[in-house]
């Protein structure tokens, strides 16, 4: 960590990243694999590096995400508690329903043959990143601290920190989540609004093994999701209405339980709490803009979607694929970081194709939560004709694989 004293040229970097999460970590570690020891990268985070805040969540990466994960060097270290999605089932019934028959179901695997998704606890993940970011020489970590705003000069950006330290950088980059500061500070406005619903997660032990199947229960306060982790254990993502939500966390551990069990359905048998419970408040978000002068936004703080498909980090790792190689090829070129022609096919290249998720994610919400008898036959009609067609099926896993489109190199397994 560099101090207070920082000398001018010390506090020179070609990109200065704000928010050493997930996106932060790892743009900054592809970054410094594509363009190696002289490009200085600046990672700055209000959390004290060794210790984070901790997450209970359990991530269901795509196949494109892991192959990024791969080609950075960090998925080695997370490979043993990746849990292999090899099937799902989908559910849709009321919260009093003695059972809940599977509607749809299919294995999920893609054309090319490869497990489209694997559940990943949050914390090894993160942990796995700061490592990888702490073994490159040029990439310097300032944390804990805040970075306030910045602003453009001929020669570059120049960033401030609440402590008073400026760095300056030919590139910024907000990593810096969903309340983004930097993205207030470059008066980049939000199209977006909250749910009435919260977020609960929590980690499970069940009796029976699920075999590697993720479950999605759709229910009239939203879906509540299994998703199997190594051992016979997995991480419950559940949308809840708030008001209730509120009342269900504030229960003791026994009564958490049965409300849990209430959900989970029989099959695979008894079930104990394993880990601790969180919550996040249920959100929409869109930047009207991912770029500005020297500016760029990635991961959480440029879109926020509601976790029914489990995309939200898949979209930031496709933002930090895309990005850094308009970055690499710009700089090899003879360009510096924050070109304005590569930010600008940056920006062509991720805001609408996170715009239609988006838009496609808070959709299905909306159609499923809800206990609209009329609403709720269309949808069980829909899942059946869906679960009898089979390239159908395909096509959907192909695409929560994320290797439809326009894929950016790393998201190939290629090396930027
Ligand atoms: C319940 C739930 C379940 C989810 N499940 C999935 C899933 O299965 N699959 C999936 O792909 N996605 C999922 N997501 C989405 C995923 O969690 C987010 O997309 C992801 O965490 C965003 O990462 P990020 O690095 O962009 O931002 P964040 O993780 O929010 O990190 C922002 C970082 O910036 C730092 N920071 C903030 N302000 C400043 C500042 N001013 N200066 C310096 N540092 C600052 C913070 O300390 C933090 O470290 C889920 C989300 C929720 C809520």
């Amino acid at each position: 960590m560099i101090g207070q004293d920082m000398p001018e040229e010390a506090a020179r970097f070609d990109v200065a990243i704000s928010g050493a999460s997930y996106a932060g970590l790892a743009l900054a570690c592809s970054l410094a694999d594509a363009l190696g020891e002289d490009f200085r990268i600046a990672v700055i985070d209000r959390a004290p590096a060794a210790s984070p805040a901790p997450d209970a969540r359990a991530f269901a990466l795509s196949a494109a995400s892991r192959h990024l994960l791969s080609v950075i060097g960090v998925w080695e270290a997370v490979a043993g508690a990746a849990q292999p999605v090899t099937a799902i089932d989908i559910t849709d019934s009321g919260l009093e329903a003695g059972v809940r028959p599977v509607l749809l179901s299919y294995d999920n695997v893609t054309t090319g043959g490869e497990t489209a998704t694997h559940i990943v606890p949050a914390s090894p993940l993160g942990a796995a990143l700061r490592a990888r970011a702490a073994s490159h020489a040029s990439i310097t970590l300032l944390a804990p601290t805040t970075a306030t705003g910045f602003a453009i000069g001929e020669a570059g950006a120049r960033l401030q920190l609440a402590d008073g330290r400026e760095l300056r950088a030919g590139l910024i980059v907000a990593a810096d989540g969903r309340k983004s500061a930097l993205r207030e500070a470059a008066g980049i406005k939000l199209i977006g609004w909250d749910y009435p619903q919260t977020g609960i997660v929590t980690t499970v032990r069940h009796e029976r093994e699920h075999g590697g199947r993720a479950v999605q229960h759709f229910l009239p306060a939203g879906p509540f999701a299994i998703l199997p982790l190594t051992g016979n254990r997995a991480c419950i993502t559940w949308s809840e209405d708030a008001g209730e939500a509120a009342r269900i966390l504030a229960l003791d551990d026994a009564a958490f339980l049965a409300e849990v069990e209430k959900r989970f359905g029989g099959r695979l048998g008894a079930v104990a709490l394993e880990g601790p419970r969180q919550s996040w408040p249920l959100a929409m978000h869109l930047a009207r803009r991912y770029v500005g002068e020297r500016f760029a936004l990635i991961g959480d703080a440029a879109h926020g979607v509601h976790p029914i498909a489990g995309q939200g980090l898949n979209l930031g790792l496709r933002d930090v694929a895309a990005l850094s190689e308009v970055i690499a090829d710009s700089v090899r070129l003879g360009f510096d970081a924050g070109d304005a022609q590569a930010l600008s096919r940056y920006e062509r290249w991720r805001r609408f194709d996170s715009a239609v998720s988006t838009a496609a994610f808070d959709g299905i919400n909306r159609l499923f939560a809800s206990d609209q008898p009329l609403l709720r036959s269309v949808r069980e009609a829909g899942l059946g004709l869906v679960d009898r067609a089979p390239a159908l099926k395909r096509l959907f896993v192909n695409e929560a694989a994320g290797l439809t489109g326009e894929v950016p190199r790393l998201l190939k397994g290629e090396r930027v």
